[in-house]
């Protein structure tokens, strides 16, 4: 193994930087030459490659985002953009390739290593936790401690004037950041597409609280969730509850920017080493993760076309203290 390509795609995630780091780091560690592309697939077919050293990647393990850039590539969804792809990667000597990114990043990895027999690595890079294969992606405590944040600054005003938020958070099809963010902010109720409620649990817990004597609440809202959105869910309960004054706030892009966690820069630096390792002993088209603390490897094939159920345990936790 000469010469090691490493790339952020899709969606970007605080820890990326990190986790290019360690991929740099372990290739000049292990005799290996390490180059970047910029822009995910999209530098890889405009040939925007560039070698790094050990001080390419100084001071970036505590930035959010990534210093190479993301880009959603279209023509890599074509065989032809792959095999442009492959040309360049060929031509600059590349024997191997690191993809962090998510589960549309691993399908275009997957593809050009079994057309044009490219070795890839895939790193689960993604704040939706939602990558089958791992316990954790990178980005993903960072953004439950951004949301935890954003609700304990909204219980304030909630509190303060008898409010009931609905707060949508992301997650895409997934509800890991609301029920984990939820637990941890003390939410009233969490709506999550794994655990689908009828609207009129909603109502009726609702209307429970508020005999209970309670006079504000905070409902966090999954973005995948199938009840109509926060909008409608918030016409809604105005309905059904004329006193109530039901506030809206989709916290939106705030939740995959900052600084990354000491979580995930860790779990980043474990992952990079991980992959660069993997191409060392002649595997590819495999993922690393983490499952149980340990580091392992899935197919990519499975990551992508495989779920990670929700704890039905945290589903528990979730209803015995959101009340
Ligand atoms: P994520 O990796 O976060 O899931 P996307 O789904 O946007 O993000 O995928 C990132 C990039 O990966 C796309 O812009 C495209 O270049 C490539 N990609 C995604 N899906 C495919 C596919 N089915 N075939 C080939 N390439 C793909």
């Amino acid at each position: 193994l000469k010469k090691v390509g490493v790339l952020t795609s899709g969606g970007d995630a605080p820890g990326m930087n990190a986790a290019i780091r360690s991929v740099v780091r372990s290739c000049i560690f292990y005799g290996i030459e390490p180059v970047a592309i910029h822009e995910g697939y999209k530098g890889l077919i405009d040939n925007d490659l560039e070698i790094m050293n050990a001080r390419s990647v100084a001071n970036i393990i505590n930035q959010g985002g990534t210093f190479l850039k993301s880009a959603r590539c279209q023509e890599f969804r074509t065989p032809e953009g792959r095999a442009a792809a492959y040309e360049n990667a060929k031509a600059a000597g590349l024997d191997g390739l690191v993809v962090i990114g998510g589960d549309g990043s691993f399908t275009g990895a997957m593809l050009l290593e079994k057309e044009h027999g490219l070795p890839c690595i895939g790193v689960p890079g993604t704040i939706d936790n939602d990558i089958f294969g791992t316990d954790f992606t990178i980005g993903y405590d960072t953004a439950l401690n951004t949301v935890v944040e954003a609700i304990d600054k909204i219980r304030d005003t909630a509190t303060s004037h008898n409010r009931l938020f609905l707060i949508e958070v992301m997650g895409r099809d997934a509800g890991f950041i609301a029920l984990n963010a939820g637990i941890a902010a003390g939410a009233e109720e969490i709506l999550i597409p794994e655990d689908q409620k009828p609207i009129d649990q909603l109502m009726d817990s609702l209307e429970n609280s508020g005999r209970a004597g309670k006079t504000s609440s905070i409902v966090v809202v999954s973005e995948g969730d199938k009840s109509g959105g926060v909008f409608e869910l918030s016409r809604a309960v105005e309905e059904n509850f004329p006193a109530y004054e039901v506030k809206v706030t989709v916290l939106g892009h705030i939740q995959r920017g900052g600084k990354p966690s000491c979580y995930d820069r860790v779990l980043a630096s474990r992952l990079g080493v991980a992959s660069v390792e993997a191409l060392r002993d002649g595997i590819s088209g495999v993922m690393v993760g983490v499952r149980d603390q340990k580091i392992v490897q899935t197919p990519l094939e499975e990551a992508i076309s495989k779920h990670n159920a929700i704890d039905s345990n945290l589903l528990k936790v979730a209803d015995i203290v959101t009340v």
